[in-house]
């Protein structure tokens, strides 16, 4: 494969860019989109290229009643005349085993990063540079036949859209507050908590709100069999520094593997860091926090990249985490891994694609 030539419809006429430092995320997207819908006689059609628009889809749309709906999140990042991309063909490889899980047709990888690879070319000049600043690339899949039954849609369709961001904090680490749920559960075993599929997010949102209402910008997922394991913050994993080893949740079935959480794992056990991947009970973190051995919390996604927490809240009690403020392990792996991502450090690992 890798040798499809991509269709491209141009636009009549093209956006004007905003200031993406007062963009607020995922409100703007640009010019062009990828597209390609699915049937069972050809598989999925010739993928194109074309004008940002409105889909078309039947009021009866499989996808909206009965959620086969899967999507990914990566971002492209920009370097001098260049546009790196971080470790696409993860999303793509992550994209299948959740279609695969909602017995959805999968998509061929290849060509799918080929054409992600003309739609960045395309759209090079929305690809922002300021710090922190970058395109955010979201592929989903839905069903779209027009049927009210459920067993897997017969048609599908495949888009990718892109979103100028700023960055989550400025291109600044800020600390932020957590919520840990002791009512609500995300996922189970055996469930769909490890795939990236949109009613995950449907079935966050009230516990969401519950914290926000409280004071707390995210929650943290305890697992949903006997509530006392930490699970993940719902878009983005968790780690832990006790006693100067690193520590994340082992992951288990039901937390989402990010690729972020991988990428920085890998990142740390390079810069010597000692990282552990367990099963961390919440009362074990609680007594860490009481004691002092655990120094830092912080999350990473995407998104943020590494989401410093400066405040968490544990069965009614809040807990300050280092002070409120951005710890030096979370400081150092974000320095190295944003540096890695805009091309500004050296790349060991092979983790940039350069377009
Ligand atoms: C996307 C996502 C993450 C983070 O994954 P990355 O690949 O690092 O962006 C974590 N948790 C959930 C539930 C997610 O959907």
């Amino acid at each position: 494969m890798g040798q499809t030539t991509i269709q491209i419809e141009k636009a009549i006429s093209l956006k004007e860019k905003p200031d993406v430092s007062t963009v607020k995320f995922g409100t703007v997207f640009t010019d062009y989109m990828f597209s390609s819908n699915y049937t069972p006689e050809h598989g999925w059609e010739e993928p194109a290229i074309l004008p940002y628009q409105n889909l078309e889809i039947s009021p009866a749309a499989n996808g909206i009643h009965y959620g086969q709906s899967v999507f990914e999140g990566l971002k492209a990042y920009k370097n001098g005349d260049d546009v790196l991309l971080f470790r696409p063909d993860e999303n793509f490889k992550r994209l299948n085993t959740s279609l695969e899980r909602l017995a959805m047709p999968k998509i061929n990888e290849e060509v799918s990063l080929n054409a992600l690879y003309e739609l960045i070319k395309l759209e090079r000049d929305w690809v922002p540079e300021g710090p922190g600043q970058s395109l955010y690339i979201r592929p989903f899949v839905f069903a779209d036949e027009a049927f009210l039954g459920v067993r897997s849609a017969r048609t599908y369709q495949y888009n990718i859209i892109l979103s100028p961001v700023a960055g989550y904090y400025g291109g600044q680490l800020d600390p932020t507050a957590i919520y840990v749920e002791d009512d609500f559960v995300r996922a189970v075993r055996g469930g769909v908590g490890d795939i990236k599929c949109a009613g995950n997010y449907a079935a966050s949102i009230l516990a969401q709100q519950k914290a926000a209402e409280m004071g707390y910008e995210q929650v943290l997922w305890l697992d949903g069999v006997e509530q006392k394991y930490v699970e993940e913050v719902g878009s983005m994993n968790i780690f832990f520094v006790r006693d100067n080893e690193l520590i994340t949740p082992k992951l288990n079935g039901s937390i989402l593997s990010g690729i972020t959480r991988k990428s920085l794992i890998e990142l740390a056990e390079y810069k010597g860091y000692t990282v552990k991947e367990e099963r961390i009970h919440i009362d074990e973190l609680q007594a860490g926090l009481k004691d002092g051995s655990v120094t830092e919390i912080f999350g990473s996604g995407t998104a943020a990249v590494i989401s410093p927490v400066g405040r968490m809240r544990i069965h009614g009690e809040d807990y300050v985490v280092n002070d409120n403020q951005v710890g030096p392990v979370a400081e150092d792996l974000y320095t190295h891994y944003t540096g890695i991502q805009y091309g500004h450090l050296d790349d060991p690992f092979g983790w940039i694609v350069r377009v």
